[in-house]
């Protein structure tokens, strides 16, 4: 049995003071929480270490919403793994559609990123997720198992790799993947891990949803058979909403 995992990308919203309000409001919302359902929050850089403290005890865990593949150096403007380790962080979100969009992330920085995280003993969730145009065009397998496949090219052990699938016609913009829809190309990339790592792993691997997850629709997504929590960006900036959906997980 995969427990469900639902995370908050909080993307570039929120001062620190701000943050620290919102994490606090989150932990008030889960209540006694659900042991069935692992949370966890991505802040923006500033504000990690100041959730990290509003966090601590609550069970939540603190994301990165990013990082880089090299261990320190010339790399203006960039986090490397010991620094977002260090100030407590246990997963780091790799390969957004928003960073391969805007930032020129390709399957190879996806690949390299992957690796110093996991070799860092942090935890990663790798997205992938195809366009519009691609969906329009048929290709949504294949983008999705190219991204699959090349950002964990030479990765021998996904145990600490959670996959998000986020379409990225869904995300902010208020159209979610049908249920159906979202369960499709969930069994599709699980299909692909089942070609790399065999059955035993493909099974125990979780993928989450993201694109517009809503409290009124997460119970919907998560009852699907290989979908596994949800990646939350819009809703996880209101602590009742996102509350929500995590007691959809559990
Ligand atoms: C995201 O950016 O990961 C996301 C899913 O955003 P939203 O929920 O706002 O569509």
């Amino acid at each position: 049995m995969r427990r469900k995992i639902v995370v908050g990308n909080w993307k570039m919203n929120k001062t620190v003071a701000e943050s620290t309000e919102l994490a606090t409001a989150v932990i008030a919302a889960l209540g006694d929480g659900c042991s069935g359902c692992e949370a966890g929050i991505a802040p923006t850089y500033p504000a990690l270490d100041a959730v990290g403290r509003a966090l601590d005890g609550s069970g939540i865990a603190l994301v990165a919403q990013n990082c880089h593949y090299e261990d320190d150096g010339a790399y203006t403007g960039e986090v490397s793994t010991g620094m977002l380790k260090a100030v407590g962080c246990t997963y780091v979100i790799i390969g957004h559609s928003e960073r391969r969009q805007y930032f020129g992330e390709t399957d190879e920085t996806v690949n390299l990123r992957i690796k110093k995280v996991l070799a860092s003993g942090m935890k990663v969730i790798l997205c992938v997720g195809e366009t519009l145009a691609e969906r329009e065009e048929g290709v949504t397998g294949t983008v999705v198992s190219r991204q699959v496949t090349g950002g964990l090219k030479g990765v021998a052990d996904i145990t600490d790799l959670v996959i998000a699938y986020e379409p990225v016609w869904a995300i902010g913009t208020g159209k979610t993947a049908s249920s159906d829809q979202a369960q499709e190309v969930h069994r599709l990339i699980r299909d692909t891990v089942k070609g790399m790592y065999g059955t035993e792993v493909s099974e125990a691997v979780r993928i989450q949803y993201g694109g517009s997850v809503k409290a009124s629709n997460a119970e919907e997504l998560f009852a699907m058979p290989d979908i596994d929590g949800g990646l939350i960006g819009g809703a996880s900036l209101n602590a009742a909403d996102f509350a929500a959906i995590v007691k959809a997980g559990c």
